[in-house]
């Protein structure tokens, strides 16, 4: 939602929140007291290049409660237009976190997505990590459409306080966005491919990968069919840097 209270960055028409982890569990912890239901994207730099030509995308982004910095090709575009990011919020390292507060806190959750058996197995390892842990409900993302009414009202009935869902973005955020007030859970939220990575079918790239903000280019080398979506980051990078300009161009 785009909030003048709030710090945001637009990058190519997509409002980000300027947050860091810490920053967006506490947001997260807000959204589950006021229980009003609410969407969490953690952005992508694929995700906005794909929403410039997808308005509807655009305007799911813009009405999202919290959307977290997703990746060094969102905090390099903040960093170069001018605004102060301190950190990635991805996906996968919000869950965990969220994981372990739920685990404190008493927040139940629920697990939608991957292939079958993919987040059940996430879920016992999540358990195995925060014995705590109340997983109310699971179930794999490769559901038809007749079987979509039983699941929404199953996870109603559950009444989780975070619904993670990875169906892979953006098709998450679409479903999110339809589905949200009749599911009324307060927290969903889109992962993507983090039960794949958790339930430990699919590698994260290494600890020192990451530092070095090349998490990218492993999951290229893993997955070279990703090439196709990868070719957006530079076409994203020329546009940012168009828009930098441009504005420049402007304020002379
Ligand atoms: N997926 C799913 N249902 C589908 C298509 C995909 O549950 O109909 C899952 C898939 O099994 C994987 C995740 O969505 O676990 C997508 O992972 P990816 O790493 O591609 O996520 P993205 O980078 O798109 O966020």
């Amino acid at each position: 939602m785009i909030d003048s209270t709030k710090k945001q960055a637009n990058i190519l028409g997509c409002y980000i929140d300027l947050v860091n982890m810490q920053e967006a569990v506490e947001s997260i912890g807000n959204i589950i007291a006021n229980g009003v239901p609410g969407q969490i994207v953690t952005l992508n730099a694929e995700i906005i290049y794909r929403a410039r030509q997808e308005y509807e995308l655009q305007q799911i982004i813009n009405s999202a409660r919290l959307v977290t910095p997703d990746g060094i090709g969102v905090v390099w575009a903040a960093r170069s237009l001018g605004y102060q990011i301190k950190e990635r919020v991805t996906g996968i390292d919000l869950l965990n976190r969220l994981c372990e507060l739920a685990a404190q806190k008493g927040w139940s959750i629920y697990l939608l997505g991957a292939a079958p058996g993919v987040a059940a197995a996430a879920g016992e390892k999540l358990i195995q990590q925060y014995p705590r842990l109340n997983i109310s409900g699971i179930h794999d993302g490769y559901f038809s459409e007749n079987e979509q009414d039983g699941i929404i009202e199953q996870i109603k009935a559950l009444a989780p306080d975070i619904l993670c869902v990875a169906l892979g973005a953006p098709r998450q955020e679409y479903w999110i966005k339809e589905n949200m007030a009749r599911l009324g859970v307060p927290v969903c939220i889109g992962v993507g491919g983090s039960f794949d990575v958790i339930s430990g079918i699919k590698e994260r790239a290494p600890e020192f990968m990451i530092k070095m903000n090349l998490e990218w280019l492993y999951r290229l080398v893993k997955e070279p069919t990703r090439i196709k979506r990868q070719l957006a980051l530079p076409r994203f990078a020329l546009q940012v840097l168009k828009h930098k300009y441009l504005a420049r161009g402007r304020d002379r």
